[in-house]
């Protein structure tokens, strides 16, 4: 029997496999398919109950980390592509000798805002001298 829908009202809520929700930094995170979470099928709203979301969350954790982990890979890759130094990307952004290899090999996990940062250097490389110019100058920031 299919439960009401706290957004829409509907009695549309049933147990799907492989949902995408909601988690952190990721707008659509998808699951793996043997975990099973509430969908609206009116409004195709995903969601957890409370207790579920905290059974759920070295899961969600781990599903979490492994997008970072792949989206650093894939950008440390494009990076390479492009011809960008990683040894003068790590010193420029303070990071230890190696890390980008790291990244690149999926080993270790990335924070969002470094594999945001990272994406937006290789979506245009300009920016690796503006950061050059914002740590000569630190205009307005010193
Ligand atoms: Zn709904």
């Amino acid at each position: 029997m299919p439960r009401q829908c706290p957004f829409c009202g509907w009695f549309g809520v049933r147990a799907q496999r492989g949902a995408a929700i909601a988690f952190r930094v990721f707008p659509s995170l998808t699951l793996p398919r043997s975990i099973s979470v509430p969908m609206c099928m009116h409004c195709g709203k995903h969601f957890l109950d409370p207790s579920k979301e905290v059974a759920l969350t070295p899961t969600l954790n781990a599903c979490y980390e492994a997008r970072l982990r792949v989206m650093a890979q894939t950008v440390v890759r494009t990076l390479q592509q492009r011809g960008t130094p990683l040894r003068q990307l790590e010193l420029t952004l303070g990071l230890s000798q190696g890390y980008l290899s790291r990244l690149g090999a999926k080993a270790g996990t990335p924070s969002p805002a470094l594999v945001a940062l990272l994406a937006l250097i290789a979506d245009e490389p300009t920016r690796l001298a503006q950061i050059h110019r914002l740590w000569a100058d630190q205009k307005g920031l010193a």
